[in-house]
This record gives C-alpha cells, sequence and structure tokens, in this order.
C-alpha cells in the first residue's frame, strides 16, 4: 500500500515554498491573479487539462486516472484578507495591508502537492480528480456572491459532473496532531435578515394620531426571542440576533419608520425551516396587530456545511490508518464559521475537514484572522497525505 505520509513527507519542501510564496504575495478574493497563474503552470507542468477564469480567478484542474469511474473534486481555497500582518516572520507580506491569516497560503500549496502525489499514483485511480482552486472564500468583494457560488455558476460542478467532493482547513484552534471529520453538520448556516416597519409619524405628545414603528420594534424584539426558548427543540441550536436597531430624529417625533437588521445562525436544515417560519410569523403578526406594515429581507450567506456520514467515515478510517499520534474528533466539533464550500455540499455529498496545525510551544497559535496568524507546517505534510489518500481511497474503484 502507498505511504501518502511519507510522500507527502518527501514533498515538504516543495509544499513549504509554494505556501512561503503565496504568503509573501497574497491576494485578495477575485484578485489571485498571480496565485492562480502559479497554480495553473503547475497543473500544466503536470499535464493536467487546466481550466482558468472558473468564478472569475479560479483554477481547475482534470487529472484522469486509468480506470473509468466516478469524479471527485477536491477544493482548495486562494484567497487572502485585508489585514496588516504583525507575525514578523522572514516570508510575511510585501504587499501591504493584505495577509494570509486564515491560511489559504497553505491550502494551495496543500493542493498542489496533492496534485503532484495523485498524478504519480493516476494508474491505481478509478475516475477523475478535479482539483478545485476557489477564489474569494472569505466574502463578496463586491461582487454578488462568493467563489464557491461563482465557481458552481460557472459549470465547476458539471464536464465531467461531480459526483463528490472533499475538503480541508488548517485549523489553528486544534493542536498539530488533532483532526476532525465528522458526519452531519460542521459548520452554521449564516443569514442576514432586515426589517422595515413602516407605521404614522407624527408629534410626540399625540401618540394616539400615529403609528408607532418604535413601540411596535420593541415588541417585535422581544418577541422573537421565544423562537430559540420556546420553537427549537433544547438540543438543537439556533440564533436569533437582532443587532441594529434605527429609527427616529427627534425627542418630540414620534417616526414613520424603524429598520431592524441581525443575524440567524442554524445547523440542521429542519430547525432553520422552523426558525425562518417563525421570524415570518412573529414579525408580521406583532408588527401588525400594532398596526405597521412589514417589509422583510432575508439573504442567505451561507447554508451550514453539512458533511456525508459515508465520506466522513472513510475520511476517518484513512486518518487513523495513515496518521501517528493522532488525535482524531469525530462527533460533536461544531463551528459557528460560515464557510462557502456549503453551496457544493448542498448539490454533492461532500467531507470537510479540519488539520490541526497550532504548536504552543512555537508560538504558532493565534486565531484565524489574527494579524500574528502562523501555524505549524509540519501541518501541510499531514494536511496534503490525508486529502491525497483520502483521494486515492475514494477513488480505488
Ligand atoms: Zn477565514
Ligand atoms: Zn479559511
Amino acid at each position: 500500500m502507498t505511504d501518502y505520509l511519507q510522500e507527502a513527507r518527501a514533498l515538504f519542501l516543495f509544499n513549504q515554498s509554494m505556501r512561503r510564496d503565496f504568503h509573501i504575495h497574497p491576494e485578495l478574493g477575485f484578485k489571485e491573479i498571480r496565485t492562480g497563474g502559479i497554480v495553473a503552470k503547475e497543473l500544466e507542468s503536470l499535464g493536467l487539462e487546466v481550466t482558468k477564469g472558473v468564478g472569475k480567478t479560479g483554477v481547475v484542474g482534470l487529472l484522469e486516472g486509468s480506470k473509468p469511474g466516478p469524479t471527485l473534486l477536491i477544493r482548495f481555497d486562494m484567497d487572502a484578507l485585508p489585514i496588516v500582518e504583525e507575525t514578523g516572520a522572514e516570508y510575511a507580506s510585501q504587499n501591504n495591508g493584505v495577509m494570509h491569516a486564515c491560511g489559504h497560503d497553505g491550502h494551495t500549496a496543500i493542493g498542489l502537492t496533492v496534485a503532484r502525489m495523485l498524478h504519480n499514483h493516476r494508474a491505481d485511480l478509478a475516475g477523475t480528480i478535479k482539483f478545485c482552486f476557489q477564489p474569494s472564500e472569505e466574502g463578496f468583494n463586491d461582487e454578488e456572491c462568493g467563489g464557491n457560488e461563482m465557481m458552481i455558476r460557472d459549470g465547476v460542478l458539471e464536464g465531467p459532473k461531480v459526483d463528490q467532493t472533499l475538503t480541508m482547513h488548517l485549523w489553528n484552534e486544534k493542536p498539530l496532531g488533532w483532526v476532525g471529520a465528522a458526519g452531519g453538520p460542521v459548520m452554521a448556516g449564516a443569514e442576514l435578515f432586515t426589517v422595515k416597519l413602516t407605521g404614522k409619524g407624527g408629534h410626540g405628545a399625540v401618540p394616539h394620531l400615529t403609528i408607532d414603528p418604535i413601540v411596535a420594534a420593541a415588541q417585535v424584539v422581544t418577541a422573537l426571542q421565544t423562537i430559540t426558548s420556546r420553537n427549537v427543540a433544547p438540543l438543537e441550536s439556533a440564533v436569533v440576533s437582532v443587532t441594529t436597531i434605527q429609527s427616529g430624529t427627534a425627542f418630540n417625533v414620534i417616526p414613520q419608520e424603524a429598520v431592524l437588521t441581525g443575524t440567524i445562525r442554524t445547523f440542521d436544515l429542519g430547525v432553520r425551516q422552523t426558525v425562518l417560519e417563525r421570524f415570518e410569523q412573529i414579525v408580521h403578526g406583532v408588527a401588525e396587530a400594532l398596526g405597521c406594515q412589514v417589509q422583510i429581507d432575508v439573504k442567505r450567506v451561507t447554508p451550514a456545511v453539512i458533511n456525508n456520514d459515508d465520506l466522513a467515515a472513510k475520511v476517518q478510517g484513512i486518518a487513523r490508518r495513515l496518521l501517528p499520534d493522532l488525535d482524531l474528533e469525530t462527533a460533536g466539533y461544531l463551528t459557528m464559521g460560515a464557510e462557502d464550500m456549503a453551496f457544493m455540499h448542498e448539490k454533492v455529498p461532500g467531507c470537510y475537514f479540519f488539520i490541526g496545525s497550532n504548536n504552543k510551544e512555537k508560538h504558532l497559535d493565534y486565531g484565524h484572522h489574527h494579524p500574528k496568524f502562523d501555524f505549524d507546517e509540519e501541518a501541510l505534510v499531514r494536511g496534503a497525505a490525508l486529502m491525497a489518500a483520502a483521494a486515492a481511497d475514494i477513488l480505488s474503484g
């Protein structure tokens, strides 16, 4: 059996030098021109069929196995963040104000390393690997959607049709050695809502001639608290937070309008449905009872990332066989962070797993998006080994 850990170790210097190069030259979402160019060149040098410009700056490479079989998409995100780096590392960002503070430099380097490894083993693969280097995971960056949706719109899940996906994230909340691979929900779905209540303005001293949207807004906020306390089962999780209220201009004027915004977070699709239904009913019911007109806009930021149980079990099995000193978490690891890979998970079964990457002794334990964020590069080896081995296993025929 192929020892993917040993092969990943043999490619460590390549992986590290790629990672450091991307770290020195970070690019924001949908601006990954240099990064995408290097990725495309590397994939082309292996003889892969490469398509550029999928989702603006995204790059896709196709690796055909020697036998027919399913198509597995493996996703690596490439974008950096608008943060001034404070690591003081020798490979610190030279693009001032932009920093790889989430580890996507590592993901891109791991992706290229995995491409080399699987290319060497293409004779063993039954099926096709679709290497998906995604732009703009961190946000929309003035476009109408993020990188994952943009790649789906450009047809990344077709031609050949994708049957399954795998994704990994270096995870600095956990130490090197830890791996999180669980079935079911792993990252929360997020919605952003805006509620506009329209009443009838007037003098503050003659409220009976007005319809006061502030009173209605206050009742709405209070009533919304019953969704999580009275509609969602005690062992399920959900968040409904009203985070802004805007209304009024003067102490003696009852305003015409009140606008509330906030966020809803859920893991389970059924819970999400319940929360959204109750949200509409409560806002309409309460505000209309008080005479206001109601306008509700709920925008989905990302769905929850839900892992396929069978794929998660496969990744767990591979991790157990492959990685020494493994601390494997197979259930119960949930994060309220959002991730746009959720869009692909909605369409195709996938497994999104986490590779512990912090090292307290080396002071490499700042959280993601911190200006001093950096990870232990040994995680590059473990990430590449596990991704390559899991992909090869899925396409083992
Ligand atoms: Zn991030
Ligand atoms: Zn990230």
